[in-house]
């Protein structure tokens, strides 16, 4: 039998960043992904944006999640040696005089002063974007290249772990009180983050899925910021984004994503592009959009880390350091993102 201190099911967002903390802590780890394109982290944009939704405000726990984020990301690329981290402004062009003035009176207030770098009430960056209103410029932004991010974290896992190229089925795990066993391999524990394939023995977790589809774009540009306005265009991986359909469980792309995303980007960009492609996945969400990280009720050594709905890129970082700090040093897990809150006995 081969031993372990952990295994890991499915190697997304979640699932690397859960690695990357074990392996950090000198940990042994085996990790199982079966390669589904459609993985939501496949699919995402990479964007992070701590200024979102319809009415504009602060992400949830922004000033923790992306000053962790910014370290994380810096740290994988020194440890993998690789580069899929880029942060970037962010600029949403105002789309009225009354939104122009109220970010006036948001950006001289204490609470968003760390993620404006600028407010304009004339129009800029005017080759590249259409903003009569001016517009707000963020920074703590950017995007990670997450295909990239996943496969360098992959290289670290095959250099200092095991990685099995394989479906996990829960089926073949056996659980006892002092470990796990799976197929040949025993662990102390086990982290399950396959994302919208919710396994049986965390069934009674509400994690739904939310389709979203992004556009594929080429571009010979170099435009100083992402520019987001009803859609977002992220340079660098070209990928144009996203749309939200939770009425829609299909498999495959829609011509009505395509219309919704490309009438956006007409009226937001203004240097040239050519749209080459478009992809779809299913985001895990859940209810109360907070992640899901904690212990099983009844399994002792066996773990979930998922629900990064639409955040992965911020929330994941933050809350795997919770889940592996929980699991080995028995440190509280934030009670909003605690599976807890879903387990009543
Ligand atoms: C179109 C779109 C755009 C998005 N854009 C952004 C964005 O710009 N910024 C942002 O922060 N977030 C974005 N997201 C959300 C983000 O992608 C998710 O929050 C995040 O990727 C979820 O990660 P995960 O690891 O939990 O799940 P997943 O990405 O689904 O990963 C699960 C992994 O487990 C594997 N797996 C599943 N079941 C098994 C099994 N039984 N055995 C072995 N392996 C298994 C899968 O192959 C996969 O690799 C976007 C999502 C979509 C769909």
């Amino acid at each position: 039998m081969r031993q372990a201190d952990y295994i890991i099911a499915g190697q997304g967002l979640a699932g690397s960043c859960v690695a990357l903390h074990l392996l950090m802590r000198n940990r042994r780890i085996i990790v199982l992904d079966d390669d589904y394109p459609q993985a939501a982290s496949r699919v995402a944009a990479g964007l992070f944006n701590p200024v979102t939704g319809k009415m504009p405000a602060l992400t949830w726990m922004a000033d923790d999640l992306f000053t962790y984020a910014h370290e994380f990301y810096a740290k994988a690329e020194q440890l993998t040696g690789l580069s899929f981290f880029y942060p970037m402004p962010v600029y949403r062009p105002f789309i009225s005089d009354e939104e122009q003035r109220l970010w006036l009176d948001k950006s001289r207030g204490p609470r968003f002063a760390r993620f404006i770098q600028k407010v304009y009430t004339h129009p800029v960056f005017n080759d590249e974007v259409t903003n009569p209103y001016g517009g707000i410029e963020l920074r703590q932004s950017g995007y990670v290249n997450t295909s990239a991010f996943l496969q360098a974290v992959r290289n670290l896992i095959i250099r200092e772990g095991l990685f099995i190229l394989e479906r996990f089925d829960e089926g073949a795990l056996k659980i006892s009180a002092e470990e796990v066993i799976y197929q040949g391999y025993v662990a102390r524990g086990i982290i399950i983050c396959t994302g919208i394939n919710t396994t049986g023995l965390f069934n009674f977790l509400p994690v739904s899925k939310l389709k979203g589809e992004v556009l594929l774009l080429r571009s010979n540009c170099r435009p100083k910021c992402i520019y987001n306005r009803g859609v977002y265009v992220v340079p660098g991986v070209w990928k144009a984004g996203a749309t939200y359909n939770k009425h829609d469980s299909e498999s495959g792309i829609t011509a009505a994503a395509r219309a919704e995303l490309e009438a956006g980007l007409q009226k937001l960009i203004r240097y040239p592009y050519e749209i080459i492609g478009q992809d779809f996945g299913f985001r895990p969400v859940t209810p109360d959009r907070r992640p899901l990280l904690g212990r099983h009720p009844e399994y002792r050594n066996v773990y979930i880390f998922n629900g990064l709905g639409t955040k992965g890129v911020t929330l994941a970082p933050y809350f795997s350091a919770q889940l592996v700090d929980f699991i080995e040093n028995d440190k509280t897990i934030n009670q909003e993102a605690d599976i807890k809150r879903y387990i009543f006995r």
